[in-house]
């Protein structure tokens, strides 16, 4: 028998949106709508994007069973891009790979005073070790490094327009915000500024958007956990004069991570070169980007990346990355035939191939060939959860203290002795509060301490 078509709406303009579309419109008939304002704000298209796994561990991170969840999962979401780069590849404007360059390059510098930086370089060793990921260590006079062939990078513009290019009018594309979704009989109809659409389907998967829609529709599970946005900022190179040759780098180099920031790590795009990023939660929808993280990226394309930026052009991006109040994304059903997807701070590119490849099995009733490792995720980042703690709350304290330390430390400022303690009594009093609401105690994951205490 001929399945009827059905209308499924994906709400949403940026990477995980685009990757839920790319795969219905390659596996089903149905109507497919894509409702999102491409806003210039999106997390996906401020992103490098480094397809970052192993180099996302660092000191904290590295005993959380969501971290420990992505390095045993690791070769399936990189098969999944191969299978995107195959999907894609007569569809792509530019004489460039989707897949770009020999992977990632940590760099750490011999004589950093940053013992963050240091801890979590030997926290990536370990856990490639532990994990069985190839890796090469190396070092020279100045600089140990950590080679990770296998995770390069993909400019996610290059991998929208591809996919758009793929879609060819089987997905309908609607540039506009949407307001609310009302359950209407089995159906739903999404609100958009002056008109609605019903649909069978709903996949919210709308980045640090996702919490306004969903708070503004009643008829959807409204989650225990809120989430707000991570502003990262980064800057596109390029050469505007003929004397001065385009920058090129023929792999990601980076830091580790340096507690509140992601260190610097660099990217090749189609037509610059990317170096990024800061971060900073916050409930504010910041319109510019902030002075000293620019200055702090300028400061480390030399040393970390190796371009002389002198003579160079910026391009400054800013992007809200979608950070949930304990860090975990927020995945799963909110409703019959409702699903949302979001909240995946700073790796939700690098996954955005498996969440749509799994969300669309559900869907389409398909099954999948990875449930176990799905449903293992599915509880973990499940909307109706509580907090997820991110360990002992002293262990959470210290971080907090130290990751504070180090953050100065990428902007060259030493904190004294009183500024660490009155970091370490907001630390102390945002557990308390936390606590009180949450009914135990929990640890919170040191990025998001401050934007607790504000809201708490
Ligand atoms: C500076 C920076 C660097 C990053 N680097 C990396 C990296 O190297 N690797 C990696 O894996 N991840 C990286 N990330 C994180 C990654 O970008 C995100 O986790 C991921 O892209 C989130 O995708 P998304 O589709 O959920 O959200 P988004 O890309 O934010 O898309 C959400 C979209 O929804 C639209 N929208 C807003 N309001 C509405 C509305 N009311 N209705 C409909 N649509 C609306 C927005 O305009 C936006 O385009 C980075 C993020 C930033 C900011």
């Amino acid at each position: 028998m001929v399945k009827a078509k059905k209308k499924i709406g994906i709400i949403g303009s940026g990477s995980i949106a685009y990757m839920i579309a790319l795969e219905l419109s390659v596996s089903s008939e149905d109507e497919i709508f894509l409702i999102g304002n491409h806003s210039n704000k999106g997390a996906s298209q401020a992103a490098g994007a480094m397809l970052n796994i192993l180099s996302e561990v660092d000191i904290y991170n590295s005993k959380l069973p969501l971290m420990k969840w992505k390095l045993t999962n690791r070769d399936i979401v990189l098969q999944y891009w191969k299978e995107i780069e195959d999907t894609l590849d007569n569809y792509r404007m530019y004489d460039f790979p989707l897949i770009y360059g020999k992977g990632t390059t940590i760099k750490l510098d011999k004589v950093s005073m940053n013992s963050f930086e240091q801890e979590s370089f030997n926290s990536m060793r370990n856990a490639a070790l532990d994990h069985s990921i190839r890796v090469v260590n190396r070092s020279d006079e100045k600089f140990n490094y950590l080679d990770i062939p296998d995770e390069q990078s993909v400019d996610p513009n290059f991998l929208i327009r591809s996919s758009i290019n793929k879609f060819n009018k089987k997905v309908n594309i609607i540039n506009k915000a949407v307001e609310t979704i009302k359950k209407i009989k089995k159906n739903y109809s999404v609100t958009l500024e002056n008109e609605s659409y019903n649909f069978e389907q709903i996949i919210i998967a709308c980045g640090a958007w996702s919490d306004r829609i969903i708070r503004n529709s009643p008829d959807l599970i409204q989650p225990k956990i809120k989430s707000y946005n991570d502003v990262g900022t980064a800057l596109l190179l390029s050469s505007e004069f003929p004397h001065k040759e385009q920058p090129k780098i023929d792999r990601i180099f980076r830091t580790p991570n340096r507690g509140g920031t992601c260190g610097i790590h660099s990217v090749q795009r189609c037509d610059s070169v990317y170096i990024g990023a800061s971060s900073r939660p916050t409930h504010v929808d910041m319109k510019y980007p902030i002075a000293s993280s620019i200055n702090a990226l300028i400061s480390g394309t030399q040393p970390i990346v190796g371009i002389d930026a002198h003579d160079l052009a910026t391009d400054i991006i800013t992007g809200y990355r979608p950070v949930t109040e304990d860090s975990y994304p927020i995945i799963g059903k909110l409703a019959e035939n409702v699903w949302c997807v979001y909240g995946t701070k700073r790796d939700g590119f690098t996954w955005s191939p498996y969440y749509a490849k799994e969300i669309v099995n559900m869907i389409l009733e398909r099954e999948s060939n990875h449930k176990k490792e799905w449903e293992e995720i599915l509880e973990m980042c499940s909307p109706q959860r509580d907090f997820n703690s991110f360990g002992e709350v002293g262990f959470c304290i210290d971080a907090f203290v130290n990751s504070k330390k180090a953050e100065s430390y990428q902007h060259n400022i030493e904190l004294t002795e009183e500024e660490l303690l009155v970091f370490r009594n907001i630390a102390e009093e945002t557990h308390l509060k936390m606590e009180k609401r949450v009914g135990k105690q929990i640890g919170i994951n040191p990025d998001l301490i401050k934007i607790l205490n504000f809201f708490n």
